[in-house]
């Protein structure tokens, strides 16, 4: 089938809760092995329970992906072979320009950025090795795109992933590998649902075009044609997923 993924092994980074753990399962339930990797074993060893109990097959991997080292090791205790990464743990600290310190610039062009970098440089040469090519998905976010304010490390993070996926997409497309970027609109997840239940909060929603918040499983199309042979022609590509966000009216 066109779609079919069974068989497939997946790399997810940040999976211990929030959209990877989301994107754990959407693929689990694909059949394919996941690999979920974060830094907090005990929350990953929780998700990777849950996934078996569902029927899916899950390993648990740790992962800090600002480590080079630690990169380099979770992409090597990935079962098999490895298919698909799904490079999304992503951090965000926001604040002003003008009061945003060092090490909070640092901490988020560090996971959002060169961690993003260090996980598909070591999962391409992973595929390059096993000789079967894969699909990398960068999760970006509509940030990298636009702007809001009080994000600007963030921003400048994700813009940096939009460039990254084309440009290792180029490089890459020679082994069989395609990497795309996916950009999430404002998806409810538990970190923010409190935040959008707040005034600021209704007043952001007011501006999507669609009036609402995504919701998880409305990112399981995207992620699910990057990941397969629905997508193989596509690589260097940018989806957002934001209810029309991007083309609010200026
Ligand atoms: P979250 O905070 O719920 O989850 C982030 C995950 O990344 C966690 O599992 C965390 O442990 C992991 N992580 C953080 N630093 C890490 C590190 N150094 N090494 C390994 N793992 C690390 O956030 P989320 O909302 O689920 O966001 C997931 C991704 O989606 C991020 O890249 C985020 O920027 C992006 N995104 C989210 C939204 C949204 O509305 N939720 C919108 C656009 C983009």
């Amino acid at each position: 089938m066109f779609y079919d993924l069974k068989g497939k092994t997946a790399l997810v980074t940040g999976a211990s809760g929030g959209l990877g753990l989301e994107f754990a399962h959407m693929l689990a339930r694909q059949g394919v092995t996941v690999a979920l990797a974060a830094r907090r074993l005990s929350a990953l060893d929780e998700a990777c329970d849950r996934i078996r109990a569902d029927g899916g097959r899950a390993v648990v991997v740790e992962l800090d992906v600002t480590d080079a080292d630690s990169v380099t090791a979770a992409v090597a205790a990935v079962p098999d072979r490895l298919d698909i990464l799904v490079n999304n743990a992503g951090i965000s600290v926001p604040g002003n320009a003008t009061d945003l310190s060092l090490d909070d610039w640092n901490r988020q062009i560090a996971t959002n950025l060169t961690g993003v970098f260090l996980t598909a440089q070591a999962a391409a040469r992973r595929m390059i090795a096993d000789g079967n090519g894969g699909a990398i998905v960068n999760v970006a976010s509509i940030l990298g795109l636009r702007v809001a304010g009080a994000v600007s490390a963030y921003a400048a993070a994700k813009a940096g992933v939009v460039q990254l996926t084309a440009s290792t997409a180029l490089e890459w497309a020679r082994h069989g590998i395609r990497v795309n970027a996916l950009c999430p609109g404002y998806i409810e997840t538990d970190i923010n649902r409190e935040f959008f239940a707040s005034e600021a909060g209704m007043a952001l929603i007011k501006r999507i075009p669609q009036r609402r918040l995504g919701t998880p499983r409305e990112l399981e199309g995207a992620l699910l044609l990057l990941c397969s042979d629905a997508g193989s022609y596509m690589t260097g590509a940018t989806i957002a997923v934001d209810g029309g966000h991007l083309v609010s009216s200026l």
